[in-house]
């Protein structure tokens, strides 16, 4: 058994082989540049109006209007000191504008122009190349791409960039008890519920789903399922089967197909019987079957190591203030799922590893140690 901390190391400490690839920009969010972007071309890409209204030549008591340029027409317009045009948002400014005034402060008379404020030299204009250069490096290697940067990319024409591939995710879900939704109950069995929520918070990140594949309790299923999810997926997950129950095939399953351990039960509650293993380049976590344990352990440990595929870093737990006295009794160190608001955790009801009702109200888990805890204490949180 490892404490929380080892665990917590010796996931950092793997190197997984990050894959290059090229994608377009719409597929790339959420996901890390591999390498610099360097700007195709300038932007602006022309000398534009900032805004609805006239460009001017000169300084002048009135300007003669002499013909309007709209966005995205191709104006051959020139200004003679004194003239002025009609302009609109975004439209390339006629050579000769030394300013543009936007129309809530000119006065129009047929073709006579006058102004209610002097505008500065250049006033309105957006520069060609004021905010990037051709040639100017963009972004970084490693630049995490947020919604903003994939319209930046599009804005400059960019078709492919090179990202660090989406790492395959397969889940093995075990259990004979298990019936998925939808289908009759019969005696002694649940639903199946795990498939679905790991699915589900995996869709969350940028990783490729393989699939959800279900196995029954025994050792040759269990081992011939991992041999054939080994041959398609960079990370595999496996719920249930992990504990000491004569039913729990998955750790020998495992040393059958050559996964060595990383570390096996981690001093926690809940989420004790948890493995992490990897073979060559694949890593495995087998995470134990109560659904509220399958969960935490996701969040807390697997999220890191899907970052690490990705080329980010693993999110540093904020910290909050507890919303109350607590105290966990025993001698385990808990993460409870809590609500969190304005920066207060309230821990929430029905605690039990079995139990994903709190989980599903909640927004975060807090780490608490053993012992009494008093309202007000910091505290970390893993928002999930
Ligand atoms: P195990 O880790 O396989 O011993 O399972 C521990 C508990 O979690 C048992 O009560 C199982 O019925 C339950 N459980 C295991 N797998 C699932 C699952 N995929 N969905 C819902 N409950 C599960
Ligand atoms: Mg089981």
């Amino acid at each position: 058994m490892v404490s929380i901390e080892e665990a917590f190391e010796r996931i950092a400490k793997q190197r997984p082989v990050r894959v290059k690839q090229h994608v377009h920009p719409s597929e790339a969010v959420g996901l890390h540049l591999a390498d610099v972007v360097v700007s195709p071309m300038d932007i602006p890409v022309f000398d534009n109006s900032a805004m609805d209204g006239y460009a001017l030549c000169g300084e002048s008591d009135t300007y003669r209007i002499i013909g309007e340029v709209a966005a995205g027409s191709q104006s051959e317009l020139t200004l003679a000191p004194g003239q002025a045009a009609r302009i609109f948002t975004g439209a390339r400014v006629p050579k000769g504008t030394t300013a543009v005034i936007m129309q809530e402060k000119t006065l129009v008379e047929g073709h006579a122009l006058s102004l209610t404020e002097i505008p500065a030299a250049g006033a309105n204009v957006r520069i060609k190349g004021e905010e990037i250069r051709q040639g100017q490096e963009v972004f970084q290697a490693g630049h995490y791409i947020n919604a903003a940067t994939v319209g930046m990319l599009l804005s400059l024409g960019i078709t492919s960039v090179s990202v660090f591939a989406r790492p395959r995710v397969g889940i093995l879900i075990t259990g004979n008890e298990l019936v998925t939704a939808g289908e009759q109950l019969g005696e002694g069995q649940i639903y199946e519920s795990n498939g679905g929520s790991l699915q589900a918070a995996l869709q969350q990140l940028p990783v490729e789903v393989t699939g959800v594949a279900r196995v029954t309790d025994d050792l040759e299923s269990t081992s011939s399922a991992i041999r054939d999810l080994l041959g398609e997926v960079d990370i595999l997950l496996i719920s249930g089967g992990i504990s000491v129950g004569d039913y729990d095939f998955v750790k020998e399953a495992l040393a059958q197909n050559e996964v060595e351990e990383v570390f096996y039960k981690v001093d926690q509650k809940p989420g004790k019987p948890l493995f992490f293993g990897k073979r060559k380049h694949q890593f495995v976590y087998a995470l134990p079957g109560n659904p509220a344990s399958s969960l935490t352990c996701f969040y807390l440990y697997v999220t890191p190591l899907i970052h690490q595929f990705l080329g980010g870093a693993a999110k540093v737990p904020e910290r909050v203030g507890l919303g109350h006295d607590f105290e966990v009794r025993g001698v385990r160190p808990t993460f409870y799922r809590a609500k969190v608001e304005e920066g207060v955790a309230t821990i929430l009801d029905k605690q039990s590893s079995s139990m994903l009702h709190s989980f599903a109200l909640g927004n975060g888990l807090v780490f608490l140690s053993p012992g009494i805890h008093n309202k007000g204490v910091e505290i970390p949180v893993w928002y999930y």
